[in-house]
Formats: structure tokens, C-alpha cells, sequence
């Protein structure tokens, strides 16, 4: 029987196998799609297509830091304010949502957790999306998809949304239920 317990959290859209993607395509993730899909409420969210940049698009890039800036590759057309502005939007929507949890794309210059590159020094950090959630929402948990695939990772990520969820929904169902049914008996 599926609990009722259903945390809500937003999705990086590609993960979920939405073709958002620069180049059209989808990042479909397993985890999200197979495992949490039948336990969860997603909120797809997709910071670049939110600014209207469209897809297909030019591929963006992170060229500085403090505060983060992104331009196209191609031209260096700087679109930080648009995307700065999708992404204050999209917090203030999870924000009015309650939702438990974001599930971010990693190595993007948008969603990356902490490992979107950066052009010029060589160096990553968090892409501009998930800066601007960090700053409005410091309490929200968070993991990439190198947390999906670490089962550690993906265990804490999701204690921490059950709990969330719990409150949200004044839900007794027992979190540690919750989980076994997602992960499986431990
Ligand atoms: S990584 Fe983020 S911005 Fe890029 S396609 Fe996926 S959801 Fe959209």
C-alpha cells in the first residue's frame, strides 16, 4: 500500500526525463524516476527555461564568481539577471509550496550543487539556481545527483524531507516506515 506520506520536492526537470536540456535533450535518473517517483510529489523546476532562454538554446557558462555570473559560450552574452530573476522566483514559489526538498542536476550552470565549473579559473561551485535557493531558503535540504547515486547521501537527503514532510502534512505515518518502503528494509 502506498503511504500517504508524500513529501514534496522540487526536481531538477531533465532528471525527471523532461527534455528541457540546452541541446533538447533529458537527463532521466533512475532514482528519480524508478525509486522516489511512486513516494513523492515532484515539482519540476527548470531555472533556465523559467528565464525564457527556450529549448533548444546556447549552452551558458559560469565567468565569475562573487556574485556568480553566466554568459553564452558562443557570443558571451551575459543572461545573469534573467536567470537570477527565474531562479528568486522559483524559491519564492517553493517557498509558498512548503516544499521538503530540491533534487538538483549536477555540473550545470544553473542547478549545479557544487560543481558547475567555472570558465576562466578552472574552479566549480554552485551554479547561479541553486546560489540564489541557497541564500533565500538556507534551511532547504538539498542533493545532486551524486547523492542519488550514493546510497549515504540518499538516505540523509530524504530523513531530512520525511521529516519536513511530516509537519507540512501533520502526518503520523513513522518516518522510518516511510523510508524502508522507499529504500527497502536496511
Ligand atoms: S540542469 Fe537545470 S537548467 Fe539545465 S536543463 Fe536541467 S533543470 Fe534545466
Amino acid at each position: 500500500m502506498i503511504s500517504p506520506l508524500r513529501p514534496r520536492i522540487a526536481v531538477s526537470a531533465c532528471l525527471l526525463g523532461e527534455a528541457v536540456r540546452y541541446d533538447g535533450t533529458n537527463k532521466a535518473h533512475h532514482v528519480v524516476t524508478e525509486v522516489l517517483a511512486p513516494h513523492v510529489e515532484w515539482v519540476p523546476v527548470c531555472p533556465e527555461v523559467e528565464a525564457g532562454f527556450g529549448v533548444p538554446r546556447p549552452a551558458i557558462e559560469v565567468v565569475s564568481e562573487d556574485p556568480v555570473r553566466v554568459a553564452r559560450v558562443a557570443d558571451g552574452e551575459d543572461v545573469t539577471e534573467k536567470l537570477r530573476g527565474a531562479a528568486s522566483n522559483l524559491a519564492s514559489r517553493l517557498n509558498e509550496l512548503g516544499a521538503d526538498g530540491q533534487i538538483v542536476k549536477a555540473r550545470s550552470p544553473s542547478c549545479g550543487l557544487s560543481d558547475a565549473p567555472r570558465a576562466l579559473s578552472g574552479g566549480t561551485g554552485p551554479g547561479l539556481y541553486v546560489g540564489v535557493l541557497l541564500g533565500a531558503l538556507p534551511d532547504l535540504p538539498i542533493v545532486d545527483e551524486a547523492g542519488l547515486d550514493d546510497p549515504a547521501r540518499l538516505r540523509r537527503f530524504l530523513e531530512a524531507v520525511v521529516s519536513r514532510a511530516r509537519q507540512r502534512m501533520s502526518c503520523d505515518v513513522s518516518a522510518l516506515d516511510w523510508l524502508a518502503q522507499v529504500l527497502g528494509a536496511e
